[in-house]
């Protein structure tokens, strides 16, 4: 039986591990993590992350062919192939700090897996790294060992959070990047041999270790790239009169375009796009192009003007402050059907808000009291001034209630701002919100989930990305 051992038991290691272990019965998959409370989550029948389907595909599994340890030495010794899917944040210190990817996670792995490995082994990275990350890890491993062949694969993952599983079900492609050796081919072929389970052949494509490293980050930083074109775009559809919805839907009738990851909103947050267009810009920096990281760079830029261009917006249409006015904020989580806050818009909007001194009471139906308390208090890092932290007043923070219901966070508000284009946003009872705030009741969509037209007629006063405003 083909062993198979994943470092890292988060919102990567742990759905694709799942899914591995369904798709292939012949196949033992280990989960570890060094994180205690996480494994005894992932054993539990609360699983440490929200992912629908997750917990249907972990119960036909765990206990069976799927286990999650924090014993790392051991199985990794015991695996044919070793998953690295270990976090890979920006660095905040030193060379690189506010840019570059800190591989400190993923070189103590490296390090280890030389310390207890006795038999060779392939070595994958499912985590998304610089390209040449290869290069030092193939230097790591066999400093560190004798007389084992370790063949490095880069597998970068493309799931999105809220449809993890049915992506892993059904990906557009599994990229598998190798060494172009008889070893790193008979590698790539056993990786394939995995996938092969469940993914058709020609959504397997394999090619060099460097093109795989790099698609990742292509492809985030193209996706990035399209949301913060449509929100470039939304601004000048507010300044003259345009919809950004029909213009979108007339771009993207345009068959070179397609219509997909065209929506205006506050802009866009998760662990990865922000993080991997600035490492983007890292390597293009070290690499003498100067112009292309200046290029991509624009696309946080755009990002964080959408953010700060919608507090703006609500702090001048309520007559230019909101000190002491209370504002609901339904959702924090970065997007639908994730508990996940990471770098979520809802803290740089949420922090605006505070900053001009209103009350916000926050619901989001899969985030805690105390993650946004814990966001709010974060400092935040300042990309441009990586030496300088912006601190947010503890006080701050006590500005902020954190409620279990949409009506109950919008009772006796003066705002209500939508961050998170939950579905259950959508079909909320407006006419009882409205009733229950105090007059003139104000709407901010940053998702544009609800129509505006209807709101007015209940008497809301409407701002909607990108669509014309109120008279
Ligand atoms: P995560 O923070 O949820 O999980 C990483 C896990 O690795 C943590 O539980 C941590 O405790 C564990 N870990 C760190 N060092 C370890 C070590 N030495 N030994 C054992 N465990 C260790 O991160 P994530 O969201 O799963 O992302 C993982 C990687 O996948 C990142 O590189 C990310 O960019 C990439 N990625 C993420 C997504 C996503 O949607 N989250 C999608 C595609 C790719």
């Amino acid at each position: 039986m083909v062993k198979i051992c994943c470092i890292g038991a988060g919102y990567v290691g742990g759905p694709t591990m799942a899914v591995i272990a369904l798709k292939c019965p012949d196949i033992e998959v280990v989960v570890v993590d060094i994180s205690k409370p996480r494994i005894e989550a992932w054993n539990s029948d609360t699983l440490p992350i929200y992912e629908p389907g997750l917990d249907d595909v972990v119960k036909q599994c765990r206990g069976k062919n799927l286990f999650f340890s924090t014993d790392v030495e051991k199985h990794v010794a015991e695996a044919d192939i070793i998953f690295v899917s270990v976090n890979t944040p920006t660095k905040t210190r030193g060379l690189g700090a506010g840019k570059a990817a800190d591989l400190t996670y993923w070189e103590s792995a490296a390090r280890m897996i030389a310390d207890v490995s006795k038999s060779d082994k392939i070595v994958v990275e499912k985590s998304t790294v610089p390209v040449k990350t290869a290069e030092a890890i193939e230097k790591i491993l066999t400093h560190n060992s004798k007389g084992i062949n370790y063949q490095i694969l880069s597998n970068p993952e493309f799931l999105a959070e809220g449809t993890a599983i049915e992506d892993l079900f059904k990906p557009d492609r599994v990229l598998i990047g190798g060494r172009e050796t008889p070893e790193g081919r008979k590698a790539v072929q056993a990786l394939k041999d995995v996938y092969a389970h469940w993914v058709p052949e020609d959504r397997i494509l394999t090619t060099n270790l460097w093109s795989a490293e790099l698609s990742k980050l292509a492809a985030n930083a193209f996706l990035a790239q399209r949301i913060s074109s449509v929100n470039a775009i939304s601004a000048l559809c507010e300044a003259t009169g345009a919809n950004v919805s029909e213009v979108a839907y007339a771009v993207g009738k345009d068959t070179r375009i397609g219509p997909k990851f065209l929506n205006a909103s506050v802009g866009f947050g998760g662990s990865c796009f922000q993080k991997d267009i600035l490492n983007l810009v890292y390597i293009c920096e070290c690499n003498g192009l100067p112009e292309v990281a200046h290029y991509w760079k624009q696309v946080i830029k755009i990002n964080d003007y959408q953010k700060s261009r919608f507090v703006n917006r609500v702090v001048s249409s309520m007559f230019n402050t909101v000190a002491g006015k209370k504002i609901a904020v339904l959702g924090f989580a970065f997007k639908k059907d994730t508990g996940d806050t990471r770098e979520t818009p809802a803290i740089d909007v949420c922090k605006g808000l505070l900053g001009d001194k209103a009350q916000i009471s926050i619901y989001d139906p899969q985030v805690t009291e105390d993650q946004i308390q814990r966001d709010l208090a974060m400092n935040k890092f300042d990309w441009d001034h990586p030496m300088h932290l912006q601190p947010t007043s503890p006080t701050a923070v006590k500005q902020v209630s954190c409620v279990w219901d949409a009506y109950e966070a919008t009772k006796g508000a003066h705002g209500l701002c939508i961050l998170t284009e939950w579905d259950e946003f959508k079909t909320l009872d407006y006419q009882k919100i409205f009733d229950n705030m105090q007059k003139p009741a104000f709407v901010f969509d940053g998702r544009n989930i609800v129509d505006p037209e209807k709101l007015r007629e209940i008497g809301f006063i409407v701002y909607s990305i990108g669509k014309p405003l109120d008279a």
